[in-house]
């Protein structure tokens, strides 16, 4: 199936084209230089940015496919998890075009995108698929037996995401926002093993698949702010390299034990942190010593986008999932276990 996606959860403006698991368009226009000088993305300002770029993004996508929006078999949106006002901006479009178009549309969950975006990158996904979720706002360890309507935590972070923590640690270094990439370009040149920062939860009566990098992140700050009131210079390469290191080693042992505990045979791991090159590396390392087949998409499709929302819309068309009404609601707090969004005229009436 021909379907096109929108994606405008956070600061980027997405819209992808994929028929089956083949991408034919990915345009994205993101916000972050205009949220940059605020150290975070600044919701307002996110909105209207997402207004002034959907028409252009779509258009632009369109012609990057090569296909007409009459040929189009659905049109897939984020209805959430994300920002209230910047997902309306994106569910509204795809209304205003399934509607004019007569397409079915379809609103879906954002967290199981950034999973399904894997079959555009690696073919059909397993069933069930493990996942290593990890982006801005979230940290878990998903179950899938179906990526369309059944997706199952195994353990999420019980306080700050990882890459929250990346951009928290920026932060704290003068790094500026956002900090992910540019701890991972530091970390390069640091010495992993120079700091020793605590690995969150990894206590033999910890949660086995819960996450916190809450302390490591008071930690590193902590550590900084000694070396300064000592008159010291901070080796930033060093401390990003040490931090850096303490989150990619909870969250790959964590995620081979889930797959060995589970039985199964591959990891998938997702969202933005997974563009990290240092977690890439030590998930390929590990999962080979454990006999795991690692599959993760290229960085350019972890980081938000809007293929990967038309990646989901397609296997929910190829699976004849049912379509969303135009009464779609946007859910700022969607749980990563509603795949999608029905509308209200499915609901029961109360
Ligand atoms: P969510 O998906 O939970 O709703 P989000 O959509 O805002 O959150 P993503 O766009 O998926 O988040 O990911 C953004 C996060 O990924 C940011 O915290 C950013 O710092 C982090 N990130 C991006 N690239 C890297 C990298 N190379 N290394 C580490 N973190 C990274
Ligand atoms: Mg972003
Ligand atoms: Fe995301």
């Amino acid at each position: 199936p021909l379907v096109l996606g929108i994606e405008t959860s956070c600061d980027e403006t997405g819209v992808g084209i994929v028929r089956g698991h083949t991408l034919l368009a990915d345009a994205v226009a993101s916000s972050v230089d205009e949220h940059a000088r605020y150290g975070g993305v600044v919701p307002e300002v996110a909105s209207r940015a997402h207004l002034e770029a959907m028409v252009p993004t779509i258009q632009r996508a369109l012609k990057q496919a090569g296909v007409s929006a009459r040929d189009l078999d659905g049109i897939a949106v984020t209805a959430g998890p994300g920002l209230a006002g910047a997902l309306l901006v994106g569910v509204s479009a795809a209304k205003a075009y399934a509607y004019a178009l007569g397409k079915p549309l379809y609103g879906v969950n954002h967290l199981a995108s950034h999973i399904c975006v894997d079959q555009l990158e690696h073919g059909a996904l397993p069933e069930p698929t493990m996942a290593l979720l990890v982006s801005g706002g979230h940290s878990s360890l998903l179950l899938a037996p179906d990526i369309t309507s059944d997706v199952r935590p195994l353990g999420a972070t019980i306080d700050d995401a990882a890459g929250e923590a990346f951009d928290k640690v920026a932060r704290v270094l003068g790094l500026g926002f956002p900090g992910g990439p540019v701890i991972d370009r530091y970390a390069r040149e640091g010495d992993p093993e120079a700091i020793a920062f605590p690995r969150g939860l990894s206590g033999g009566r910890d949660p086995i698949y819960d996450f916190s990098f809450s302390g490591l992140k008071t930690a590193v700050a902590r550590w900084v702010e000694a070396r300064r009131r000592d008159g010291q210079d901070v080796p930033v390469a060093d401390v990003a390299a040490s931090f850096q290191e303490a989150v990619v080693d909870v969250l790959t042992r964590k995620a081979v034990r889930a797959c060995r505990d589970n039985g199964v045979d591959h990891l998938m791991i997702g969202g933005g942190v997974a563009a990290n090159s240092r977690l890439r590396a030590l998930a390929e390392q590990r999962c080979t010593d454990a006999g795991i087949r690692l599959r993760v998409p290229r960085p350019g499709l972890c980081t938000d986008n809007g293929a990967m929302v038309a990646a989901l819309g397609a296997e929910m068309v190829a699976r004849g999932r049912a379509a969303s009404t135009l009464d779609l609601p946007a859910d700022s707090s969607l749980p990563v276990t509603d795949v999608s969004v029905p509308g209200y005229a499915q609901l029961p009436a109360p």
